[in-house]
């Protein structure tokens, strides 16, 4: 049986070792059309998901994640080349909405399911807390990272399986509703309103995102062609205007360093709630009131969510065992923003980091940090420390050189260790450095323990 993804390495085995989920194999969603009625109030969901799907083996059942709390109604099936696709059976159990076909779909059909369901959406419980649909005080938001997709939608839930998204929802006319992509259109009818999104661009499914309050938009400026714009609680209007006056500064520099900004536009959202961390999403980011006392406290993370749009979001992880792929290149962003705005070279940050780091426990192994060290501190700043070693094993030139065509190539696709690996070995090679040189830094950067001796 192939395992036909946008990876370029085999599915390994049919778990994922991270997030203990199954893998659901066999088909690809191209896309998702996501049609939800939220009431806010009671925190009430009654949704109709419409999955368009390719299978690369035949198929007489399959799987989606869903939820518990999500309850489903009804499925029906409907193949695009007039085959009958129907749905003998559907059952959820194990955080799975498992369908049986009444006959066996052959390989390489495209089809369709169309699933009604509601619930209370919450958050999943989950090694990092509580992930997926939250509820706030006055709305909601979404921050599904790395596996609370299913809180708010079906789905094949793994961050190598990008597709695109029509997000409809409709809420009471006060509270405006962000989701990721374009807004088509905005209907008002009665005492509720209906936001339309569309995402052209092919999004992981933790990426996927609803933000629903009492917000106003605030106009950020504009860089690089791209719209920088934020939705915030009216009473926080003054302090987001001071908190993100370099947003699109950052924006500016991070296309000329990394290429073209690889979405339509970028937005912000603020909510009401105070957030212990701000929360990354394809297109926009989220931060909670306490990141915006207007005294720039924040920042390196303003810079480092924004940098997210290529790291993580347009390069996306076939596999979360690479995150430092995400963090590590997010918080050198970090660095490369105060280079450019306080005049801080990124090598003053990565001796400063170092040094942290050095006073740390050295069991982490970034290559493989394993679940409950994915999200440590030490994969972003050693992370970071990798990228300082590569930039300065290249030189600028050639550094930055290499790193404008590995997101050239990865841009709105999932890369791996690979393909980074791949782009610096052809400008190693070029300056003439070893083979075995470049091999010695992934090394002792990844493979070992122990901190290396700092790039010099
Ligand atoms: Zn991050």
């Amino acid at each position: 049986m192939t395992r036909n993804r946008l990876r370029s390495t085999p599915v390994p085995g049919h778990r994922d070792e991270y997030t203990g989920v199954d893998f659901n194999l066999g088909f690809h969603v191209r896309s998702y059309v996501l049609d939800l009625n939220y009431r806010v109030g009671p925190n009430r969901l009654t949704s109709v998901a419409t999955l368009q799907l390719d299978n690369w083996a035949p198929l007489s059942s399959l799987t989606l994640d869903l939820a518990a709390g999500m309850r489903v109604t009804q499925v029906t099936g409907s193949g695009t080349a007039g085959q009958n696709i129907v749905v003998s059976k559907f059952r959820q159990s194990g955080g799975k909405l498992r369908l049986k076909f009444r006959e066996e779909i052959p390989v390489d059909s495209e089809f369709s399911l169309t699933i009604r369901y509601s619930g209370t959406p919450r958050p999943i419980r989950s090694a990092w807390g509580e992930i997926g649909w939250e509820e706030l005080e006055n709305g909601s938001l979404v921050a599904s990272q790395p596996c609370g997709a299913p809180s708010w939608f079906p789905c094949d839930d793994t961050p190598d399986e990008k597709a695109r998204y029509e997000i409809t929802v409709t809420a009471d006319s006060p509270y405006s509703v962000i989701a990721n992509g374009t807004l088509i259109s905005k209907k008002v009818s009665g005492s509720r309103t209906t936001w339309h999104y569309r995402v052209e661009h092919p999004m992981a499914t933790y990426l996927a995102t609803v933000q629903v309050g009492e917000y106003q938009q605030l106009e950020l400026g504009e860089a690089a062609g791209t719209a920088v714009r934020a939705w915030v609680p009216a009473q926080l209007k003054t302090q987001a205007s001071e908190e993100f006056v370099q947003q699109a500064d950052m924006l500016a520099l991070y296309s000329r360093l990394f290429g073209p900004y690889p979405f339509d536009d970028y937005t912000v959202v603020v909510v009401e709630d105070e957030l212990e961390i701000p929360l990354e999403a394809q297109g926009l980011s989220v931060f909670g009131a306490n990141h915006i006392r207007g005294d720039h406290a924040w920042e390196r993370l303003i810079a480092h969510e924004l940098s997210h749009q290529w790291f993580g979001n347009s390069l996306g992880l076939a596999q979360w065992n690479d995150i430092w792929l995400n963090e590590g290149f997010a918080c050198y962003s970090e660095w490369l923003w105060f280079e450019h705005a306080d005049n801080i070279p990124a090598a003053e940050s990565a001796r400063e980091f170092y040094g942290e780091l050095a006073r740390k426990p050295q069991d982490l192994l970034l290559s493989d940090p394993g679940t409950r060290d994915m999200f440590d501190d030490r994969v972003y700043k050693r992370g970071a420390l990798t990228v300082h070693a590569l930039r300065t094993m290249l030189g600028d030139e050639a550094f930055f050189r290499m790193l404008h065509r590995y997101i050239s190539v990865g841009r709105h696709a999932v890369v791996e260790l690979v393909d980074l690996k791949r782009e610096v070995l052809q400008e190693s090679r070029k300056l003439g450095i070893p083979d075995s040189e470049v091999d010695t830094l992934w090394t002792v950067w990844l493979d070992q323990r122990e901190l290396p001796a700092f790039p010099a």
